[in-house]
């Protein structure tokens, strides 16, 4: 069965040892016919009530193998590739990817090589090191994606921006959610999308559960609102400028009856000092989840929200070290 479908020109593909990162016509792959439909995991997550914040249940999504929903994906992905026969994995990531490819690349027993940019933390890059992938940290971001994606011609690329089969195991985080009778506003992270196309293909299986799904991202680093923008932010695992699935990820806002909020650095960091003391060691991609719902709050919406917290802040350096000053940008 083929499983990559491009949107575009209609070509359908089935996944092999190795697979090629775009449709030939340059587009970015969909699922195909083919594509593994979401079920629940194994390992569910649990949900957490927030003990301050009235009507807010977390989906403790940091409570995965290496302490993120990439976890999921990663699974998936690895368990594609080693059915398609792949003997060689290769990614490009700096931050939770990395470590989700490398823990199920261990667990499977395929080599992976793993493509950072040269300024990896020290503590991922210790990490991917004891996990047994091959790290090579050189240059930037695009410098690290553009040898991934050259190497990807004679290993399986284990992207979780490029194959669709990444979000059928996000899918299953959503499986599990609709199965527990969670409320039916979802409050997310969005860089990549890699989380929200999945809940969107759970919530296709689960026949259109009436769940509307916010993303929120950094007013600094507003790549869904304002594509190409420069910018940085302390919540790193969301500082994506240029989203290749921007189309998709607005996409499934407007069809839930969702859209996205834009968070300041200042109520990233107060919302991340906030979990901590809460007794969450979240990281602050998912503290800008709370400063989302602080601004929906505030916006006098007071039904009850599903957030996800997407991350364990255990694996990442000092935010307040990396933070570079107040938002240079209006928040809107
Ligand atoms: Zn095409």
């Amino acid at each position: 069965m083929k499983d990559l479908a491009c949107p575009r020109c209609r070509r359908a593909e089935r996944t092999g040892a190795v697979y090629p990162p775009r449709c030939p016509c340059g587009e970015l792959w969909q699922p195909g016919d083919g594509a593994r439909v979401p079920a629940a995991s194994e390992a569910p997550t649990p949900l957490w009530e927030d003990p301050v914040e009235v009507g807010l249940v977390w989906k403790r999504e940091d409570l995965n193998a290496t302490g993120s929903f990439k976890d999921r994906g990663a699974c998936a992905l690895v368990a594609l590739a080693r059915d398609r026969g792949a003997t060689a994995l290769v990614l490009d990531s700096s931050g939770s990817a990395a470590l989700a490819g490398a823990a199920a690349a261990a667990r499977a027993g395929i080599p992976l090589t793993v493509h950072a940019p040269a300024a990896i933390s020290p503590i991922k890059r210790g990490a991917v090191g004891r996990l047994g992938a091959r790290l090579v940290a050189e240059g930037d971001r695009n410098a690290a994606a553009a040898r991934a994606g050259a190497a990807a011609g004679r290993a399986f690329y284990l992207s979780h921006v490029h194959h669709p089969a990444f979000w059928t195991g996000t899918a299953a985080a959503g499986a599990e959610a609709l199965a527990e009778g969670v409320p039916p506003i979802w409050v997310l992270p969005v860089g990549n999308g890699s989380l929200l196309l999945g809940l969107a293909l759970a919530l296709k299986a689960g026949g259109a559960s009436g769940v509307r799904c916010i993303a929120v991202q950094a007013a600094s680093c507003p790549g869904l609102l304002r594509p190409g923008e420069p910018g940085r932010s302390v919540a790193a695992g969301i500082a994506i400028n240029d989203p290749p699935r921007r189309d998709a990820i607005l996409e499934v806002l407007k069809a839930t009856g969702g859209r996205v909020v834009a968070v300041s650095e200042e109520e990233i960091l107060a919302a991340w000092r906030a979990l901590w003391r809460r007794g969450v060691a979240a990281e602050t991609a998912s503290a800008a989840v709370l400063a989302g719902v602080w601004r929906l709050r505030a916006e006098g919406m007071d039904r009850p929200v599903l957030g996800w917290l997407t991350g364990s802040g255990h694996r990442e350096s000092e935010p307040e070290a990396r933070w570079s000053g107040p938002s240079s940008l209006p928040t809107p």
